[in-house]
């Protein structure tokens, strides 16, 4: 049994924890394609903040605090980078994350594409399962944001990308909408189409739809590999309750005027029979009763505790599919 699963960072990983739980528990092999909208490059660094969280995740280093980034971390770097002034100051770069920035960034240089450089970080994370991002081309998640002055001010727009919206801005700033920066060339990166095609089960992780998955979606033929694939598909749902259970999805769904609930981010992905991509779609005890046209909904415990509890949830989404 081969398990497709679409993934951002924090959400992605944690519930790849359930899903490598569950594979080893029957013999699956995983294959994850992971959002590259959040990649950025600072101080000369190429980061890529949601591979990261997969790998320090799945490789037993990611701090459980944060939710991002390593564990037992130091800022020596950020510290001295901020004594030159040097910009931007909102961005976290801990030293240990820092050889992470290193190794990748100078493989990038020497000519090797971003699959080929995830799999050599993961020799050293041995995440067990798979790790491909959606692409090896540069795909940026930008907001477009009020006030086109370079402080903010001013009646036009502006483009910021994600992470400048997300962390310096928390969200906060009035937004008309996300754009997919280079998603029209952007190419899927080897492996994935492959992957989807030989899939018995895809899942949709219970990360961000709006700029964690959406992103991945965007990469042309990826979105038609998964709805047109030959596998089921089947999305766990972020929103319980109402609200994201950590994070702003909230405010990444008021910006496309979607409602914040499990029914809500079910709809925006859709039914495969309706030019949609979901099979099932997997809520919350709490939305028990949400129903979303052409899909088979189901509900159960949704909070990934640990590694049993997630691994419960990834059962459940399998046999919705
Ligand atoms: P990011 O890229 O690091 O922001 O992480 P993701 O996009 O992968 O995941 C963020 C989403 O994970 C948020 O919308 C959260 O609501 C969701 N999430 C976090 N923990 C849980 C959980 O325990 N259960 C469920 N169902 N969703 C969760
Ligand atoms: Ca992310």
């Amino acid at each position: 049994m081969h398990i497709v699963v679409l993934a951002g960072g924090i959400g992605g990983a944690r519930f790849l924890l359930g899903v490598r739980a569950y594979a080893r528990e029957v013999g699956a092999e995983v294959t994850a394609v992971v959002n590259v909208g959040d990649d950025l490059f600072l101080h000369g660094l190429k980061i890529c903040p949601d591979l990261d969280s997969v790998l320090y995740t799945l490789g037993g280093s990611a701090d459980p605090e944060r939710g991002w980034g390593r564990v037992d971390e130091t800022w020596t770097v950020s510290a001295e980078l901020a004594a030159y002034g040097a910009q931007p100051t909102w961005f976290g770069l801990g030293d240990r994350d820092v050889a992470t920035h290193l190794v990748r960034t100078t493989m990038l240089n020497a000519g090797y594409p971003l699959h080929a450089v995830t799999e050599a970080l993961a020799g050293r994370w041995q995440p067990g399962v798979r790790l491909l991002p959606a692409t090896d081309d540069r795909l940026e998640t930008h907001a477009v944001v009020s006030g086109d002055g370079a402080d903010g001010s001013g009646t036009g727009q502006r483009a910021i990308h994600f992470q400048e919206w997300w962390v310096r801005h928390r969200a906060m700033i009035d937004t008309h909408r996300f754009v997919f920066v280079g998603a029209d060339t952007a190419k899927p990166a080897p492996g994935v189409l492959e992957a989807l095609g030989s899939a018995d089960a895809v899942l949709i992780a219970p990360s961000n739809p709006v700029v964690s998955i959406a992103p991945v979606l965007a990469v042309p033929g990826l979105r038609e590999a998964v709805a047109d694939g030959p596998a089921p598909v089947v999305g766990v749902s972020p929103i319980i309750g109402g609200a994201p259970v950590r994070g702003m999805a909230d405010r990444c769904l008021a910006v496309l005027g979607v409602e914040c609930s499990a029914a809500g981010v079910g709809r925006l992905y859709g039914g495969r029979g309706s030019g949609g991509l979901l099979d099932g779609w997997l809520v919350a005890e709490e939305d028990a009763g949400t129903v979303v046209p052409g899909v088979t909904v189901r509900a159960a415990p949704l909070r990934m505790t640990d590694e049993e509890a997630t691994a419960q949830m990834v059962r459940a989404a399998l046999e919705l599919a």
